[in-house]
């Protein structure tokens, strides 16, 4: 059922980011060169989709996106609510961050790319599930 499908992405996503956040602290803050300001527009269908259905204002429109770097970056970082985020900015996880997470915890990026893998298999089953409920 879509709304229950929606929750559990909505559950697994909070972890990711709780998994996460330390390091991003961490790290992100001291970065020269942030990935959010060498991105342009990276919504996709299924981000679409999920923050419809999750009942998530819809600041996503491609005609907003005219300046270079994220529209959503601000001086503290990102300021859409984690859940709002296109998928690959929870997967997106450069060397530094990366080598920082093995430090902390060497069973880390293993354990996020297991919940990246079934949010993006329920990110699928969401589409599929939208779809049956049309017919
Ligand atoms: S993920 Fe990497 S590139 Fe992006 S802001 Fe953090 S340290 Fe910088
Ligand atoms: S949506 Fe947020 S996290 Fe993603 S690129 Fe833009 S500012 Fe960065």
């Amino acid at each position: 059922m879509v709304s229950e499908t929606v929750r559990k992405i909505e559950g697994l996503l909070s972890e990711a980011v709780d998994l996460q956040k330390d390091c991003v602290k961490r790290i992100c803050v001291e970065c020269e060169s942030p990935c959010c300001s060498r991105v342009h527009y990276l919504f996709n269908e299924k981000d679409i989709l999920f923050l419809k259905l999750s009942g998530r204002k819809s600041r996503w429109r491609r005609e907003l996106f005219t300046r270079k770097g994220c529209w959503f970056v601000g001086d503290q970082g990102c300021t859409l609510d984690p859940g709002s985020r296109p998928f690959i900015c929870h997967t997106y996880i450069c060397d530094n961050l990366k080598m920082d997470m093995i430090r902390c915890d060497s069973g880390l990026p293993a354990l996020l790319e297991g919940k990246f893998k079934i949010i993006g298999e329920m990110r699928s089953q969401l589409w599929a599930e939208y779809l049956d409920e049309k017919i």
